[in-house]
């Protein structure tokens, strides 16, 4: 996808502090971070979002779902974190490329949705 702002990280077009890469994913810092700890983790290959998954990605899912905790850890999120996944526009994306955000720090984060 050529004008997937993932996609040009992906390719080393733009800049992104990264701190994993494999064959399939990479993760990096968000740019605008939400709590002290806050990176996301992508697939190489362009997804537009978690709607747009087939079949065909479920082991490229688990694979990113597993991973999560393992880079949550080593980031220092040593006492829980946050996993979002917003998808298409009620969902709040504003990025169409597939993302997990892993968000974390020392303190308990907000309430996400208020009920009621
Ligand atoms: P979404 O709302 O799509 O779930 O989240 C997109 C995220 O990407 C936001 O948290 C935003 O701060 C982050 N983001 C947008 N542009 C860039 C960029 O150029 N570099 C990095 N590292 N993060 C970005
Ligand atoms: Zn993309």
């Amino acid at each position: 996808m050529d004008n997937c702002l993932f996609c040009k990280i992906v390719r080393d077009e733009i800049p992104a502090k990264k701190i994993y890469e494999d064959n399939d994913l990479i993760a990096f810092n968000d740019i605008n971070p939400a709590a002290p700890i806050h990176f996301l983790i992508i697939p190489r290959m362009h997804i537009s979002s978690l709607v747009e998954c087939e079949d065909s990605h479920q082991d490229l899912l688990g694979k990113m779902l597993l991973f999560a905790p393992k880079l949550a850890k080593e980031q220092g999120c040593t006492e829980g974190f946050r996993t979002i996944i917003n998808t298409g526009r009620v969902g709040g994306q504003e990025v169409f490329h597939l993302h997990i955000h892993i968000i974390g720090g020392k303190e308990r984060l907000p309430v996400m949705i208020h009920q009621g």
